[in-house]
């Protein structure tokens, strides 16, 4: 259980020789392909395992229910000894009640009290309701023919003892804690959380609540990229921000190799002078830059720094923001040990007209009012508040399109990212 998956190889993220611009599909694959677990195994009691993602198969340890019990309130019975038209039966003393069970037998032709969820007592299979009934204080009356079973709960119903109740890989929600609690477990094998670094670069950025010369602007990426690892579910690392110097991000990137799982750094991963991420993951060997048929996007930088893969993100909050759910989100699913997540769209009618381009993949920011899709008023990629807006992204395919208002379109909200 306490076993360290070994590390990831050099070249995980190089892409077969003469491709130039990468559709987003086959990027994707290489992603899969390439990238393994890197989290070990570790147990925690329930309540601290919503989001983790589980590390085994969960068996039932208790079948749900555990024995047959009654599903209201009523009068049980053995159904074989009724017949039709109109039944009366002998009351036993005493019933069955929830957490009570009656500890005799019910002889067959009579009849015992029983409240819901009660455990069936012996010689009782079917349950007939109150509301049915007529009773004095020794007998109860009602009308046959009653289904064997009728009003019960069958043990296992739900689920069998020893099946599996979750899936290794799960991410953990509210109802599964439902599920594990009722199959009998207290805690839970998951994998330790992906600890993800978040690295903001530039020359020109400073951090919100300070005072922004002339040249600067706040760091808008940090708390975003931060927030966005904490809700999938990861350890979110502040690694603060560095400015446009090779010396600084190379001594900041080796303390970070060292204490997390994933780095994502923001800002200078293009072919420019003073984008120092793309030249110094170059220097070691071990960069891709993958131009990726995407909107809105631009190189994406990937590497592994001291082992530990970086994904250079486009210093654009919008594209920052996107690759990090169309790209890094899925990676970081198969390094946390959740396997490969795909997420759930919806086929919508557009709120609006666009016509597109083949070539490549266009992303949308986007959100649903009247049952349909509407996009932000800009496709600026620097309009922040864009992203604020939106709730979801619309996706345009690698092809061309025309898109007249009504025509169906394939919507992602943000919750199908984890966020
Ligand atoms: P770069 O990728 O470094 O060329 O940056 C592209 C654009 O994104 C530039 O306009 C940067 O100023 C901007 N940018 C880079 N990092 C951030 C950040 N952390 N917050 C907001 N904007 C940023
Ligand atoms: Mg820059």
């Amino acid at each position: 259980m306490t076993l360290k998956p070994p590390p990831l190889s050099n070249d995980c993220f190089a892409l077969p020789p003469g491709v130039n611009w990468t559709p987003v599909d086959d990027a994707l694959r290489l992603l899969r392909d390439r990238l393994t677990r890197v989290v070990a195994p570790e147990s925690v009691p329930l309540l601290a395992a919503p989001g983790r993602i589980l590390a085994q198969d969960l068996p039932a340890l208790r079948a749900n229910p555990a024995e047959a019990n009654t599903a209201v309130d009523g009068y049980g019975f053995a159904a074989a000894h009724t017949g039709g038209g109109d039944i009366s039966l002998p009351l036993v003393q005493g019933r069955a009640a929830a957490g009570k069970p009656f500890a005799g037998t019910v002889p067959p032709g009579h009849a015992i009290r029983v409240l819901t969820g009660a455990a069936l007592p012996e010689g009782v299979d079917s349950v007939v309701l109150d509301e049915d009934c007529a009773t004095d204080a020794h007998h109860v009356a009602f009308r046959g023919p009653v289904k064997p079973g009728a009003n019960t709960r069958r043990a296992g119903e739900d689920m069998n003892k020893g099946a599996t109740a979750l899936a290794q890989g799960r991410r953990i929600t509210p109802s599964d804690l439902a599920l594990a609690a009722a199959t009998g477990h207290a805690t839970l094998p998951v994998y330790s959380r992906l600890r993800v670094g978040v690295l903001s670069t530039g020359d020109e950025i400073v951090p919100a609540g300070t005072t922004a010369a002339s040249g600067q602007i706040f760091d808008a990426n940090r708390p975003m990229l931060l927030a966005m690892a904490t809700r999938m579910g990861f350890d979110a690392i502040d690694l603060g921000h560095v400015p446009d110097d090779r010396a600084t991000l190379r001594a900041r990137l080796d303390a970070a190799a060292a204490d997390v799982d994933v780095i994502l750094t923001s800002g200078g991963a293009s072919a420019g002078d003073e984008d120092h991420v793309s030249a110094l993951l170059r220097e070691t060997g071990a960069l891709t830059e993958w131009r990726i048929a995407l909107k809105p996007g631009r190189p994406l930088a990937l590497g592994l720094w001291g082992g530990t893969p970086v994904f250079g993100l486009p210093g654009n909050p919008v594209a920052a923001f996107t690759c990090t759910l169309i790209f890094a989100r899925p990676a970081m699913d198969l390094l946390a040990g959740a396997g490969w997540s795909e997420p759930t769209g919806f086929t919508v009618p557009a709120a609006f007209a666009k016509s597109k381009k083949p070539g490549r993949r266009e992303y949308l920011r986007a959100r649903i009012r009247d049952g349909r899709a509407k996009v932000f008023r800009s496709e600026g990629s620097g309009r922040i508040s864009g992203l604020s807006w939106a709730e979801g992204l619309v996706e345009l395919g690698d092809g061309p399109c025309e898109i007249a208002p009504g025509d169906p379109v394939r919507y992602i909200p943000f919750g199908s990212f984890g966020l």
